[in-house]
């Protein structure tokens, strides 16, 4: 804990820390990677040094990812078996447990921004395809083409898989069949000690129409609660479905595990009972962070107490 700010909070030393997805990144793809993640640290780092909240940083780093098409968010999102674009995201205020999501959203560049509008402009926590779809044009996001989100890289893999037979998404994760792009999360910490975290994604491959993934399911594969810690997940989002990752952690660590550990038992439950793969970034109510993935690979990047920005994959 630091000294008091101007409304007499406590002040604290912020964090940021985000995701680019976890996979088996190739080789000549690692530097687009670790690049895109620290861009997205840096900006949502700023927002957090000026003073703004957990969940104005989450929300920018995150929009930073949606924009670079290196990810499988927003621009660069994966097609589904039709050949559309729908995407997932959510984000949920670990000071008032608010939390807004938008699921299989069509036409939109920044879901992660309509799905803050959920959150602060209705009464409701998830809204989901054509419902979202309209909600986002009532309130203004800017719409656009499957084209406008769709790059050459997509648009080639979608035909590839369609000559396949009995694709399955789960290889892709482990890096047996070609590869995926990634999903993008962050989880924050401002200045007050409130957290919060954001995910945004494309799903995955080949996916069908409707399908939802963790990423926009509040617990799955997001989750913020000042009491314990905000949670961005990523990988085969069935496997999170199914064991609640993201709260599953919180709990944990609410009963007394450190964080750590916490990370470690949900995972080894994720390998054991559902032959899970995918990673989590974590940072606790003291601000610790823990980033931990069975993937080959997973892009990072956060900041450290110093104040240091670092990225890895
Ligand atoms: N978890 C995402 C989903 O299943 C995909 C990913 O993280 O790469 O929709």
């Amino acid at each position: 804990m630091g000294p008091r700010g101007k409304q007499g909070a406590v002040m604290v030393r912020p964090r940021i820390v985000v995701h680019g997805g976890a996979w088996d990144i190739p080789e000549d793809e690692l530097d687009t990677h670790e690049r895109g993640c620290r861009a997205a640290a840096e900006v949502g780092w700023k927002v957090l040094l000026d003073g703004g909240s957990a969940v104005d940083a989450v929300e920018a780093a995150v929009r930073v990812m949606e924009d670079d098409p290196t990810f499988d968010a927003g621009v660069g999102a994966f097609l589904n078996a039709v050949g559309e674009v729908e995407l997932d995201a959510a984000i949920m205020d670990g000071a008032t447990l608010a939390a807004g999501a938008v699921a299989a959203l069509r036409h939109v560049r920044a879901p992660v921004s309509v799905a803050r509008a959920v959150m602060e402009r209705t009464q409701h926590v998830l809204l989901v395809g054509e419902g979202a779809a309209l909600f986002a044009e009532a309130q203004g996001f800017e719409q656009c083409r499957t084209s406008d989100l769709l790059v050459g890289r997509e648009l080639e893999r979608w035909r590839a898989i369609q000559q396949q037979r009995g694709f399955d998404v789960r290889t892709v994760f482990s890096g047996q069949k070609s590869a995926p792009r990634g999903t993008v999360g962050a989880v924050a910490m401002d200045a007050r000690g409130n957290l919060a975290a954001a995910t945004s994604t494309g799903g995955t491959p080949n996916k069908m129409p409707g399908r939802v993934g963790d990423s926009p399911l509040i617990g799955a594969g997001t989750y913020a609660d000042n009491n314990t810690a905000a949670i961005s997940a990523t990988g085969w989002g069935e496997g999170f479905i199914r064991l609640v990752v993201a709260k599953t952690i919180c709990d944990l660590i609410e009963f007394g595990f450190p964080p750590e550990q916490a990370v470690e038992e949900v995972m080894r439950r994720l390998e054991t009972r559902v032959g899970g793969s995918g990673g989590v970034i974590v940072l606790d109510r003291a601000g610790r962070m823990v980033i931990r993935y069975n993937t080959p690979r997973m892009a990072r990047a956060w900041v450290d107490g110093q104040g240091e920005i670092h990225s890895a994959v």
